[in-house]
């Protein structure tokens, strides 16, 4: 399929380029001394990925250990409380440990395993990241240091007593405002020192190449397994698939699956409590052109000039960039991206839950109310969401801030 200069035939071959472009968008903004360490990452991976043994490898993992394929739900009640317009949900909630999350952070640690590497290093906000980077590392026996703010340490408790149990090193940051940019640093600071015994696992498809890459790559599991099973279930493709957009890991696995069909694609963000700065992170809407953590895309800043703070119900979804291909599909047209706001997301959280008995992430909420926003406005067809995870983590906050809906 053609897609203004763009031949989706042969995409995934000639995107990113070398350097790690899509169109002006990705690339390594980084320290020389980083560099060389991202270099030895690309080249291993480029070559490892095409090894029958690695990809064999991760195979039987994902069958064996994360319950893959994730079944493709149909859902009967919400679609026909809506109209006309078929549901079906990709079920992301039941990969082990109940996020996609798993998809990227097994295939970083096997490759990690691969270059014989002793640990892998990472940041982690709402800890989500560092939990399934945390199984991981236990899987392999990596030993695995987990950068987390004081802040989100004291907020996060179950997700830091996870990672414990799984025998990582939660480590403490206390500079500045002891959140997640400072995670972020902290973390890259530990790698510049150690990046020849470990290797940095990034949370999602940003970062300096070949990170956005070898992320989707990863997660392109998703996309590849549901056009699979919606087309043995319907006997044709969905009309449009959706996804919520934080970094964009789960949509771009899920999008790499349909970018050469004629499948309407949407990326969802949030749009918090409103337009105004600071009050959403809808990046991909309201963002500019610019660079942070190490690569190029459209993000969210301040006066200055520097990432702004953001906002979002959902703590997955909260980060001021997102990855650079989103920023290129956005460009070039082939994914539409649109935002819906916490009440319409709090409000599918429970459409969810009492239609169809499954209680979904806050983040995936945003993908369900647009969903099914687009059913009311198309006559007919049928939409395929991505359901990144489960809503267990969000449960008590959901009750406590918005209470049990009657
Ligand atoms: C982390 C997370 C997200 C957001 O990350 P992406 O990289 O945008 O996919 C979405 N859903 C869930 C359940 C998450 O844990």
């Amino acid at each position: 399929m053609q897609f203004n200069d763009v031949n989706f035939d042969t995409y995934f071959k000639n995107y990113p380029n070398a350097e790690g472009y899509f169109g002006k968008y990705g690339g390594s903004y980084i320290p020389p001394e980083l560099q060389k360490a991202m270099n030895e990452i690309t080249e291993a991976y480029f070559t490892i990925c095409k090894s029958s043994k690695f990809v064999s490898e991760l195979r039987r993992i994902r069958k064996e250990f994360q319950g893959r394929p994730t079944p493709v739900s149909y859902l009967e009640r919400l679609s026909s409380s809506l109209g006309n317009v078929q549901l079906y949900v990709k079920r992301e909630d039941l990969n082990h440990t109940g996020a996609h999350k798993l998809n990227h952070c097994m295939g970083e640690a096997l490759l990690a395993k691969y270059m014989g590497k002793k640990k892998v290093i990472a940041e982690t906000g709402a800890g989500q990241h560092g939990v399934a980077l945390a199984t991981a590392a236990a899987y392999f026996g990596l030993e695995c240091d987990v950068y987390m703010g004081a802040v989100d340490i004291k907020k996060q408790a179950p997700n830091v007593a996870r990672m414990k149990i799984l025998g990582a090193n939660v480590i403490e940051v206390t500079d500045g405002l002891a959140t997640l940019k400072e995670a972020v640093d902290a973390a890259f600071m530990a790698y510049c020192k150690e990046y020849k015994d470990c290797i940095y696992c990034i949370g999602s498809v940003v970062g300096p190449h070949p990170f956005p890459m070898m992320v989707r790559d990863f997660q392109s599991v998703v996309g590849i397994e549901a056009r699979e099973q919606f087309l043995e279930m319907t006997g044709e493709l969905p009309d449009a698939v959706v996804a919520c957009v934080g970094g964009g890991s789960n949509a771009m696995g899920l999008f790499s699956g349909f970018l050469n069909d004629p499948v309407d694609i949407y990326g969802v963000e949030p749009l918090g409590r409103g337009k105004a700065l600071g009050d959403h992170a809808a990046s991909l809407t309201y963002g500019t052109e610019g660079v942070m953590h190490g690569f190029n895309s459209i993000m969210l800043k301040d006066e200055k000039g520097e990432p702004a703070p953001v906002y979002s119900v959902a703590s997955g979804l909260d980060y001021p960039s997102s990855g650079p291909e989103h920023a290129f599909l956005r460009d070039l047209g082939r994914v539409k991206y649109d935002v819906v706001d916490d009440n319409e997301t709090i409000d599918a959280f429970y459409t969810l839950s009492r239609l169809e008995g499954i209680i979904p992430a806050i983040e995936s909420s945003h993908a369900v109310a647009y969903a099914m926003k687009l059913a009311k406005k198309m006559e007919k067809g049928s939409i395929l969401i991505n359901l990144s995870g489960r809503g267990d983590k969000d449960m008590d906050y959901v009750i406590e801030k918005f209470g049990i809906r009657e």
